[in-house]
């Protein structure tokens, strides 16, 4: 049952005076529950309690930490309210629900499997040797960085939210949460983080390891973000919130890493051949990723870069029929679709052409491919700009040197995909490099909807993909934003974290003396 109210550790807490509702996006009518925003004591509760939970949390064992994600998968699983709550306040259905349900929960799983084989934590041991004159023993490894903030967006209320991959991230490098809960899906975040606190009960877990606090506004983010206790921070959504939010963690006392996946492109590039062979196939497959769920992806195909050939007014035709012929779907909420409307109108009065499907549902966003040509994007900085729902731009480019000059003026990308056949690689190898540049993903022949969570995931990019190209937010290398190397100088064996420990209990690889050495334990001088 929803109660509206703060979840700071254990304790319910709606001391504050802002309330507010969610709002169904397809009837526009206000949910029941009426949320608390938190307050300022509120934010500094649930921030010290995670601060002193974390040295605990860190003791837990690798073991219990898994045993904690497994059940918080396990109570999302069971939680029967979800669904109906999540498909009200989102607008999306049952099916998608369904998809997202079980990308989080599966994420959670393989957070609990990765931790336990103990790549992660980057074990190295570099024993004193008395024949070079080196007498310290060092060894290092990755340790939790402390507590963490994490914002989820608007456009997946389960996988990128409460519990989904940038918490289970941070708890599976140790390090206890405080969600700040999306206003457009409170009570979808509420139901989940009631998942998540049964689980902690249920395993043990210190008390201040999760908290869960609503907002109406942008200052209880802003709160967080500034917050002493807090050490790093996790933000899924726009660039204009995750810049606002990195410029306030930087320009702290003491500046915190700060873990930015923003709104990307994802152009794509049409080879002369790709448009003449299997063009049906390939417009038709454009066009569910351009559409899926209004288009409310970070990875929908924003941009299509085609090289101009004979073939190509068949190709637009065809993928801008494609286009119109998908169903309007009904966007995530009245801010997202009025900013939809905006800009993409504003856009479609400077294109030469474009396939627009009207709709007469109010909370509908219009299916809209617009046509330009290098030049007209060379020149409009609107057009190198994410416009979140079911939009792109087909850039029409006479030659491939044109193709050139677009991409070198793009900004940092999610994803780069090219489509050409086998023997056009070699004219197109130039283009692949300039890509490679821009983008975290590299996709041949396919689309960049479809974010497989593994380990060899990269969801992220140079900037604004993301505020640090070096790390990934989807797949069990995650947790690496949230984890610090930490060194032990000629420490006793007694004192050493089990993983440096001379002999190899944990049975994960290690470097020893710089030698990959799988699973065996420290052999000194002389033993
Ligand atoms: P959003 O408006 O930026 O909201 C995300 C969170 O940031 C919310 O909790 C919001 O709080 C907060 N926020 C936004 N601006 C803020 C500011 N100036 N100060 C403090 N807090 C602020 O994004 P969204 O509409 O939820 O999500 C859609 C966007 O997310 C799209 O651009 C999409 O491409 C991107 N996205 C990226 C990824 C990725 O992995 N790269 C994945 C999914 C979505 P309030 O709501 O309280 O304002």
């Amino acid at each position: 049952m929803l109660t509206g109210k703060n979840y700071i550790g254990l304790n319910l807490s709606g001391t504050g005076t802002t309330t507010f509702q969610s709002i169904n996006p397809s009837s526009g009518e206000s949910l029941a529950t009426v949320f608390f925003e938190a307050t300022q004591e509120e934010v500094d509760q649930a921030c010290v309690l995670a601060e002193t939970a974390f040295p605990l949390f860190q003791s837990t064992s690798i073991g219990e930490r898994a045993n904690f994600l497994v059940a918080i998968a396990e109570e999302i699983d069971a939680s029967m309210e979800l669904e109906e709550m999540y498909c009200l306040e989102s607008g999306l259905d049952t099916t998608r629900f369904r998809v997202e349900r079980s990308r989080t929960t599966n994420q959670l799983r393989s957070f609990a499997d990765h931790i336990q084989k103990g790549y992660w934590l980057e074990a190295s041991i570099d024993t004193a040797q008395s024949n070079n004159g080196l007498q310290q023993d060092l060894r290092r490894c990755m340790e939790g960085i402390g507590p963490v903030v994490v914002f989820g967006a608007s456009n997946f209320p389960l996988a990128y939210s409460t519990a989904g991959g940038d918490t289970a991230s941070a708890l599976a490098a140790g390090c206890p949460v405080i969600v700040k809960s999306h206003p457009m899906h409170p009570g979808t975040g509420e139901l989940v983080a009631q998942a998540i606190i049964r689980a902690a009960k249920r395993t043990n877990m210190p008390e201040g390891v999760f908290s869960n606090l609503n907002s109406l506004s942008f200052t209880t983010g802003q709160k967080l973000v500034q917050h002493p206790s807090v050490k790093a921070v996790g933000f899924t959504g726009s660039y204009s919130g995750g810049k606002a939010l990195f410029d306030l963690s930087v320009r702290r006392d003491e500046p915190i890493p700060f873990f930015a996946e923003m709104g990307s492109l994802n152009p794509v590039f049409l080879s002369k051949q790709a448009q003449s062979l299997n063009s049906e196939e390939l417009a038709e497959k454009l066009a569910i990723s351009i559409t899926n769920d209004a288009g409310q992806f970070c990875t929908k195909p924003g941009l299509i870069f085609i090289e101009a050939c004979i073939d190509s007014e068949e190709f637009i035709n065809s993928l801008g029929e494609h286009i119109m012929a998908k169903t309007n779907k009904t966007m995530l909420g009245a801010g997202i679709l009025n900013n939809f409307r905006r800009t993409s109108s504003d856009l479609v009065k400077l294109g030469t052409e474009a396939f627009v499907r009207e709709s007469t549902d109010k909370g509908h966003g219009t299916n809209t491919l617009l046509v330009v040509n290098g030049n007209d994007f060379l020149s409009n900085p609107q057009m190198h700009e994410e416009v979140f729902g079911p939009f792109s731009i087909v850039v029409l480019c006479s030659e491939i040197g044109m193709i050139h000059k677009c991409v070198r003026s793009l900004k940092g990308q999610l994803t780069g995909t090219i489509h050409c056949e086998k023997e056009e690689i070699e004219k197109y190898k130039g283009l692949f490099e300039l890509v490679r540049q821009k983008s975290g993903r590299m996709i041949y022949n396919g689309v960049p909807t479809g974010v497989r969570v593994c380990g060899s995931m990269t969801h992220g990019g140079p900037f604004p993909a993301s505020t640090d190209p070096r790390f990934t937010a989807v797949g069990v290398d995650a947790m690496r934003r949230f984890l610090r190397p930490v060194s032990y100088q000629n420490y006793p064996d007694i004192l050493l974290p089990d993983c440096l420990k001379d002999k190899n209990i944990l049975s994960i690889p290690r470097r020893i003396n710089g030698e990959m050495n799988n699973y065996s334990d420290v052999q000194k001088n002389g033993e």
